[in-house]
This record gives structure tokens, sequence and C-alpha cells, in this order.
């Protein structure tokens, strides 16, 4: 039976927690963006209100191996007794002799926070020994990074075997796997997936294992031109990946053979340079002219998607419709959020992922108006792909 962080006894015990911590940090090492750590908030103050100590493990960058400056995770402490109102103490090594005393003299009500994982090898390699050495350092394990899931580092995965009997879910996984679950088991239908991006490779997976489940699938994006290409549409220089044209057709093939809606974008907006200031002009998807690229949906195309958007009663969410970043192709994207954030509001249960939706649905302030933003990334198009994260079957299993 798996434990819950809910009903777990942490009184006088040491919960070892895996937290993403990897916030942005500027060149005077202060976080300009702290959302990753308040995320990880409520998970410390369950541990603490229940009369147990909290200590947190993360990477933070990519270092290369050993002590560097710029990925210390000292320039967390004094924001994260901020956040938390509770005495921080700081071990400058994860592993050793300094956590294993500091673990030792830790009171309930504290937390100890150590130093970037990531400045040793170890971690990352999934060392059977270094994670028996941060396990000795903790009665209990807690997982509370989602985006960390799918790699079977040490701190994520490996860790858990020595925690048997308590090991757990923090609030924050628990509620990814419980919107992912809600998605792929359970959708109430129509179920809509809108896939988008730059490129179909990143997505073939997902694509395929939402066929088994979606009544609509929206493809939109750079993706678009190499379905198009492979069906003869003419695509002028619009991203396409020549490769993947069988890979697209088979898709098409398989879709109508499952009696799934495949939905493409019937017009675009095409630039006669990729620029915030290229000349633009709508045409039909399949006569982009020489010279030209598609960069967004056109109008027809929104008018269509928005309309089964607005019909659907689970939707997901992947990739943007169009170059968002730059204001004359962001439209199309814009314009999806809002209908994503009208069904939603209609009673549809909708979720958010992969880093670049998640992006537009914020620039557009929109976060609230939809049910589920995943913070996942990788791991959650892993988790879509129907692939057992490592980080979870850890604690699962
Ligand atoms: P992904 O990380 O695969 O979700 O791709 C996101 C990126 O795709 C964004 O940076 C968009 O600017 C880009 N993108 C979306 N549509 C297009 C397009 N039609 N042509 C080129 N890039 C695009």
């Amino acid at each position: 039976m798996m434990k819950s962080i809910e009903t777990f006894d942490f009184k006088k015990k040491n919960a070892l927690i895996r937290v993403d911590f990897n916030v942005p940090l500027n060149d005077k090492y202060e976080i300009t963006d702290d959302n990753r750590m308040r995320a990880a908030i409520p998970t410390i103050k369950k541990v603490l209100s229940s009369g147990g100590a909290v200590i947190l493990m993360s990477h933070l960058g990519r270092p290369k191996g050993g002590y560097e400056e710029k990925f210390s995770l000292k320039h967390l402490v004094k924001h994260l007794s901020k956040l938390t109102g509770a005495h921080v103490k700081f071990a400058d090594d994860c592993i050793g002799n300094t956590p294993s005393e500091m673990a030792k003299a830790l009171k309930p009500g504290e937390i100890l926070l150590l130093e970037n994982l990531r400045f040793h090898k170890e971690e990352t390699k999934g060392n059977e020994e270094f994670a028996s050495e941060l396990a000795s350092l903790a009665d209990v394990y807690i997982n509370d990074a989602f985006g960390t899931a799918h790699r079977a580092h040490a701190s994520t995965t490996i860790v858990a075997n020595f925690f048997p009997e308590n090991k757990m879910f923090g609030y924050l996984i628990a509620k990814e796997l419980e919107a992912l679950d809600k998605v792929l088991e359970d959708p109430k239908k129509p179920f809509t997936a809108i896939m988008g991006g730059a490129k179909v490779s990143d997505k073939i997976q997902v694509i395929e294992n939402l066929l088994d489940r979606v009544d609509n699938l929206i493809i939109g994006g750079g993706m678009t031109y190499t379905f198009i290409k492979a069906q003869g549409g003419n695509i002028g220089g619009s991203i396409m990946e020549e490769d993947k044209q069988d890979i697209a057709l088979d898709l098409i093939k398989k879709a109508r053979a499952k009696n799934v809606n495949l939905i493409l974008p019937v017009d675009n907006i095409v630039a006669d340079k990729f620029d915030a200031d290229a000349s633009t002009k709508e045409t039909d998807i399949d006569q982009v002219p020489e010279g030209w690229l598609g960069l967004d949906i056109g109008e027809r195309s929104t008018i269509e998607f928005s309309k089964v958007i607005k019909e659907s009663k689970t939707i997901l969410w992947n990739g943007p419709m169009g170059v968002f970043e730059m204001e004359k192709f962001a439209s199309g994207t814009k314009s999806i959020a809002i209908a994503i954030a009208e069904a939603t509001e209609d009673g549809a249960f909708s979720l958010i992922g992969g880093g670049d939706s998640v992006a537009a649905i914020n620039k557009y302030n929109l976060g609230d108006k939809v049910s589920f933003v995943s913070t996942g990334g990788g791991a959650m198009l892993e988790y879509m792909e129907g692939t057992k994260l490592p980080g979870i079957e850890a604690i699962r299993g």
C-alpha cells in the first residue's frame, strides 16, 4: 500500500524531500523567478506542521561535476526561510560528515538544505552508494520534483530503494499525476488534444498514444507543414522534417482507422522572413508561396479550432500554434488559449503542459482560468507517451 503525505506520521522524523529548486539566478545570485520554490512549500509545511524536520535536496543548473559558485544552493537559503517562516540550515555538501551531523542535530520544525546534488557526478549516474549516503540522513523519503521524475538519478529514483516502507509523493507530484491520469485514463468526452510547437519528431509518441483516447486531434504550429508537404501541398520555406513525412501520413491513416477527427489548419499567416517586422499575408495552408514561411495559423483555422475546443469536455494542450514570441504571429496561440479558458468555464477539464504552451497561457494571464498547468515539461511528455517514469515507479512499485 502506497503511503500518503496526508496521513503519514512525521512526528520526530527527518523527511528527505527531493524538490526542484532549479530557479533562475541573475549575476548577483538573486532569484529572478521563485515559482518553483513556492510550489514546494505546501509539502515542506505539511512535514513541519506535523512535528517533523525537513531535509531538502535539489539540483541547480548544469554544473560540470564539481563546485561552482553560480550553481550553489546557498543563494537560496535566505529566501527559503522567508517563504517557510522556518529556521533554515545549510550543508555545504550533500554527502559526507557535514550533512550527516547536521541531520542528526536537526530538531522538529527545522529545515536543512543540502548543497547542489549535481556537484557530484554520481547523482545523474544514479550511483547506488551516493544514494545510500543521502538516504542515511532521514527516516522517510518524499519525491516532489515532477520535472526530473523521468530520470533515474540517485535522488529521484535510486534513493527510494532505501525506504521500502516509508516513501511517498509530495503534493506537487500527487497533483500532477492526478491531473494527467484524469486525462489519460478517464477523460470525459468529447476529448480534444491540441498539439503544436516546432517539430513532429518530438511529439510522435504522444500523438500515437493519444490516438487511442481522443475524439479530436488538432495539429498546429510548425509541425503542421510536415503533414501538408507529405500530402503534396506547397509549404514554401516553412519549417518541416523531410524524413518524417511517412510518419505524418501514417498518423493520418491511423486517425482515420480509429475514428479520430484529425484536424489540420486550412489557412495560415505567411511571412517573407523569420522576423518580427516581416511582411505578412494570409494564404491557404497548402499554397505557401516560394520564399515565404508559415508562422501562424490563419483566421478560418482559428475559428474552426476554437469551435471544436468549446464543444469539448476534456482538453489537452501542448505546444503553440505559431511563433507566438513575435506579436505578428501570436494571434492563433492567443485565440486557442482563450477558447480553452472559455471551455473550462463551461465545465471542461483542461490540462496545459510543455514549456511553451505554459509560457503562452501565462503570457495571456489565463493560468488560473484553466484546470491544471503542468510543470513537467519533458517528464509530462514522457508520461503522455505512456512511458513509465522511473521516479514515479520507484514510489508506486
Ligand atoms: P516546442 O518546444 O516543440 O513546443 O516548440 C515551441 C516553439 O515552436 C516555439 O518557440 C515557437 O516559436 C515554435 N513554432 C511554432 N510554430 C512555428 C512555425 N510555424 N514555424 C517555426 N516555428 C514555430
